[in-house]
């Protein structure tokens, strides 16, 4: 059934005018709290939304209490950032959609301090001149990872960008087409290689590239040589690709340059821990490759960043390159860079210090033990759900460590009234929003991820969730 016009019309009527809501007793209160402006916008989409669904002919509620509910609701919204801290009780270390790298103490200080007054950003305090941006990392970059030179830019695919489009611009870039990664959907070797003008020269097969295949593929077009570290995938079976260290050899003695997208940018050495697959930076730059690119918050644990590093014939290429300019971070970022990098110079400490490190080297105990205490504070306040603790595995995430599964310990909630996929729902519209994992229909809350200090929040989410009315 449909309204009729009249009826229509009759209800339109009804509905207060901005004005009236502004004079109401609500909008006097709503206006001593909050910005007229804020509260001028929440009044004016509530009585948009409500002609349009009687324009639609359905029956809007147009009582008094409803329009003013649905008012503060939306005052409420408007007052609260949209970009808000969740807990993450994926086990998930690095999860890019909620946010990568959980950042060092130090490294948040130091963005605090950069944030909140004037800084040298660009300014030499010896001599009272123009400084460079890029210094205040340069130094401890080149130390850290034994590159001639280095330089930061917005992220790991603007500086594969940058790369290609400094020392490839309408030239062939040899890749293994074992190599020709997507990561995440919007970055694929491929596009970006279109996108920097330079020209793709797919060589080998998916699954084994031979180093005679660079070799049929050289002419006088081919600018570089591009291997690309599989950070998200791992192809197994009858496989086969060059070692960096051959494809140097072979770049020098064609005279071209040799660059390595290397994804993560581990700097420290995962091998003690039974992790294989993850060259450290250190070693790549050893190999003699003339370009190297890494993440500055996958397996670093800093800010988001693409540290370029290598020769420095390179190097002043690349920073000479307009478009290094517009690639280029802030000083919230350097800050962070400088902070995070700090702490690598001595790496025992960085295990320690780096929260990613921390979190994906922790021993299965410590994380049997947090869980442990996770659930007696879940039982302590729930009594109408059973919690308890088993054995799993996660993921680094992150498109790092795509093939090794670190053993965990997750809480698994049986809720009592509602289903596992319900509490998992409520659970992310709690605040804080918890971002939990469901796996064999069981809802778990992977204690790898969950600090000391998410507890409190974890428990009055469940809480909540399950006690809802
Ligand atoms: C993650 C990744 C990128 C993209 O890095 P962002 O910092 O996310 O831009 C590029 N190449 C490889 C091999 C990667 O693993």
């Amino acid at each position: 059934m449909r309204l009729e016009s009249d009826e229509k019309h009759k209800l339109l009527t009804t509905l207060p005018s901005v004005d009236e809501l502004l004079k109401s007793s609500a909008g006097n209160s709503w206006l001593l709290s909050f910005p007229r402006l804020t509260v001028l916008q929440a009044i004016r989409d509530t009585i948009a939304e409500k002609r349009k669904a009687l324009f639609d002919g359905l029956f809007p509620d147009l009582s008094p209490e409803i329009l003013i509910g649905e008012i503060e609701e939306r005052i409420r919204k408007f007052n609260s950032y949209s970009l808000l801290p969740v807990i993450n009780a994926t086990g998930i270390v690095l999860h890019t959609n909620l946010g990568r790298a959980v950042l060092s103490e130090k490294t948040i200080k130091n963005i605090v301090s950069a944030g909140s007054g004037y800084s040298n950003l660009e300014y030499d305090i010896e001599t009272g001149k123009r400084g460079k941006r890029h210094t205040h990392t340069e130094r401890l970059l080149k130390q850290i990872t034994g590159a001639e030179d280095a330089l930061i830019v917005n992220n790991n695919a603007a500086a594969v960008f940058l790369c290609l489009n400094t020392l490839a611009k309408g030239r062939e870039v040899i890749v293994s087409r074992g190599e020709l990664v997507e990561i995440g959907g919007s970055f694929r070797m491929p596009d970006v290689m279109d996108a920097s003008s330079a020209v793709l020269r797919e060589v080998g097969a998916t699954n084994k590239t031979h180093l005679y295949d660079y070799e049929n593929a050289i002419n006088e077009n081919t600018g570089l040589i591009l291997k690309v570290h599989q950070s998200n995938y791992k192809i197994t079976g009858f496989t086969g690709d060059v070692k960096i260290e051959e494809l140097v050899g072979f770049g020098k003695k064609h005279g071209i340059p040799v660059m390595y997208d290397v994804g993560s940018g581990c700097l420290l050495d995962l091998k003690p821990f039974g992790i294989y697959t993850e060259p450290t930076v250190q070693e790549i730059v050893k190999s003699g490759v003339d370009i190297l690119s890494f993440s500055g918050d996958k397996l670093l644990g800093g800010p988001q960043g693409g540290v370029i590093a290598g020769r420095q014939k390179y190097m002043e290429y690349i920073r000479k390159n307009p478009l290094a300019r517009a690639l280029r971070i802030d000083k919230l970022t350097i800050a962070a860079f400088e902070a995070t990098l700090m702490e690598y110079i001595d790496l025992e400490n960085a295990k320690e210090d780096i929260p990613v490190m921390k979190m994906l080297l922790q021993t299965p105990e410590e994380i049997r033990l947090r869980a442990g205490k996770i659930a007696a504070a879940l039982r302590r306040r729930i009594k109408n759900a059973s919690f308890s603790v088993i054995k799993d595995t996660s993921m680094a995430g992150g498109g790092s460590l795509p093939e090794t599964e670190f053993p965990t310990f997750a809480v698994s909630v049986k809720p009592g009234r509602i289903s596992v996929n319900e509490l998992e729902s409520r659970l992310r519209n709690s605040m804080p929003p918890v971002i939990a994992r469901i796996k064999d229909r069981l809802l778990l809350l992977d204690a790898r991820t969950v600090r000391k200090q998410d507890i409190p929040g974890i428990v009055s989410a469940v809480d909540y969730s399950i006690n809802l009315p």
